[in-house]
């Protein structure tokens, strides 16, 4: 059975995003585990962790995928920003022990006239900082669009910085569609080629998770606009083949396009019937 989910709101807390889940026929979902602009994040309640729980396991939700809020950056030029990731991706994981067996993802950052070499460095400092080996979720980094500075625009950015990660046990990769898309590799006509490079500079084996958007612009553009499954540059039928890959069919999909849940509905229901079962 397809998994897939989308990205929904936690501002009500998890029983809610459950019962959401349920409502469009998702079997997984994302979501910020605080504000994407950061702050902080809401205590947690016991209570509403339990039910979470117990709904979930009833209706075979999983994994879950938290987001860290995309305004940090671990890489930045100024030391208080770079703590400020660190500490708040410390606590996200300190709060993950509560859902363990889950799916913690972040953007590596932005290196900002500092260098790729640089960034890579801080980004696993941190990492190693963070992780610990008691915990139970796995972090992943999102392959980028590579707008500016942006690391993780290729490959191989992701598998320098795994390389320099004591704990790598813990560390996987989110491969958004939307945004190799937009990096410059072409799903759309070239997909089992661009696996067969995942695999030779990364491993599948560390691929855990899809976030299945379409792209406004063009391959390569670097710029970073979701659309709609049936709106982008991506034609339906490339974002079908992905989903019955061979080598990704098994792994979790989340929507991050431009909809209500009325609209996430529909296109769980469209990629559910495009879905091959074997
Ligand atoms: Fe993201
Ligand atoms: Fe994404
Ligand atoms: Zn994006």
């Amino acid at each position: 059975m397809l998994k897939i989910g989308c990205h929904l709101s936690s501002s009500k807390g998890y029983e809610e995003m459950a019962k959401m889940a349920i409502e469009i026929d998702a079997n997984t979902f994302q979501f910020f585990t605080r504000n994407p602009r950061g702050g902080n994040a809401k205590a947690i309640d016991l209570s509403d962790v339990a039910r979470f729980l117990s709904l979930t396991k009833k209706h075979s939700i999983a994994p879950i995928l938290a987001h860290a809020p995309y305004t940090l950056n671990a890489c930045s030029a100024d030391p208080k920003l770079r703590d400020f990731a660190k500490r708040t991706m410390e606590d996200d994981l300190q709060r993950m022990e509560y859902t363990p067996g889950n799916l913690y993802n972040f953007h590596p950052g932005s290196h900002v006239k500092q260098g790729v070499e640089t960034g890579i460095a801080y980004i696993s400092q941190m990492l190693n900082e963070i992780l610990k080996q008691e915990y139970h979720t796995t972090v992943l980094l999102e392959t980028m669009a590579g707008k500016g500075s942006e690391i993780g625009r290729n490959f191989e950015e992701l598998r320098e910085i795994l390389d320099r990660v004591q704990l790598s046990n813990q560390m996987g990769v989110c491969l958004d569609t939307c945004h190799v898309w937009d990096g410059g590799y072409d799903i759309v006509h070239h997909l089992d080629e661009v696996l067969t490079e995942f695999d030779r500079v990364i491993g599948l084996g560390r691929l855990k998770a899809i976030h299945l958007n379409n792209s406004q612009n063009d391959l390569g553009a670097h710029k970073d606009r979701h659309a709609r499954l049936v709106e982008g540059k991506i034609p339906l039928e490339a974002l079908v083949r992905i989903v019955n890959h061979p080598a990704l069919r098994h792994l979790p999909f989340y929507l991050e396009t431009p909809n209500e849940l009325p609209g996430y509905k529909e296109e769980i229901l469209l990629m559910r019937r495009a879905y091959k079962e074997i």
